[in-house]
């Protein structure tokens, strides 16, 4: 479980002080898919930083499962964040001289996994890409680089996976397709996901949708009205029907 309690970010600059968010309160249950939205400046990536412990609060707190972030010393919250926490960026951030595999196995060479290639090869298959595995960032679609970085992400199989605006330098359809995939990942591995959006129809394939405006929760509900809307996914789309194969296999 995550929570958020009056959290409170500034930055100082000369005299004065920018509360880039203010008391912010929520909590996100384990196994859940939550969207953030809100205009660009509202403090969204502020917000996933410190929920995810790259950053600290001005004041307030946030708990992973029960621990108190702030009370962590900087090398106990870069432990933590190896053992619970995948993070997908807009700028998809490959290694441009790496192949998608090797992309994937970095992570997993890092920790001293001694089936690093075995299991690089199994998480991209998962993300539909086994038969890219040789192909370099530039030889990718934005839509395929941004699922080898997803198979990135979940290399560790973190119990909450973090994306700022993952769907940010794709098209539509593409953006649909990825965030239909990380749908997929969350029912199917049950890894909680908080997903920053700007495109509201995306948000709406989340189970819940929170507000930010000028770094207030302005609104914070279940997405129950959008659940029964049609797919905009292509019906030839590698996430649509009954695939990606089970991906149960991500967690273990
Ligand atoms: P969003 O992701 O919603 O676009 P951000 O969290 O990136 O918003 O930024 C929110 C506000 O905080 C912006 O006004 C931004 O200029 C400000 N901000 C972000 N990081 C810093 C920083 N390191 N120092 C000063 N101001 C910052
Ligand atoms: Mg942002």
């Amino acid at each position: 479980m995550l929570e958020a309690r009056q959290l409170t970010k500034e930055y100082r600059s000369g005299d004065s002080r920018l509360a880039v968010l203010r008391d912010v309160n929520f909590t996100v249950p384990d196994g859940a898919f939550v969207a953030i939205v809100g205009p660009s400046g509202s403090g969204k990536t502020t917000l996933l930083g410190l929920l995810a412990g790259l950053d600290l609060p001005t004041s307030g707190s946030v708990h992973m499962d029960g621990t108190d972030l702030s009370a962590l010393s900087e090398d106990r919250r870069a432990q933590l964040r190896g053992a619970k926490v995948g993070f997908v960026f807009q700028s998809f951030q490959l290694i441009p001289t790496l192949t998608a595999l090797e992309n994937v196995q970095v992570p997993l060479e890092l920790r001293g996994d001694d089936g690093a290639p075995a299991r690089a090869r199994e998480l991209l298959t998962r993300v539909g890409l086994g038969d890219r595995a040789h192909h370099f960032p530039n030889q990718l679609s934005g839509g395929e680089q941004q699922r080898v970085a997803i198979a990135r992400a979940f290399s560790n199989a973190p119990r909450l996976l973090f994306a700022d605006e993952p769907t940010g330098n794709l098209d539509s359809d593409t953006g649909a397709h990825i965030v239909e995939l990380l749908e997929t990942l969350n029912r199917e591995s049950g890894t909680t996901i908080v997903l920053v959006t700007h495109d509201l129809g995306l948000a709406g394939r989340a189970q819940r949708i929170i507000r930010l405006a000028d770094g207030v929760v302005v609104s914070d509900a279940p997405t129950t009205a959008v659940s029964d809307a049609p797919t905009t996914a292509a019906s030839d789309a590698p996430t649509s029907g009954g695939t990606p194969p089970a991906v149960v296999a991500l967690a273990r």
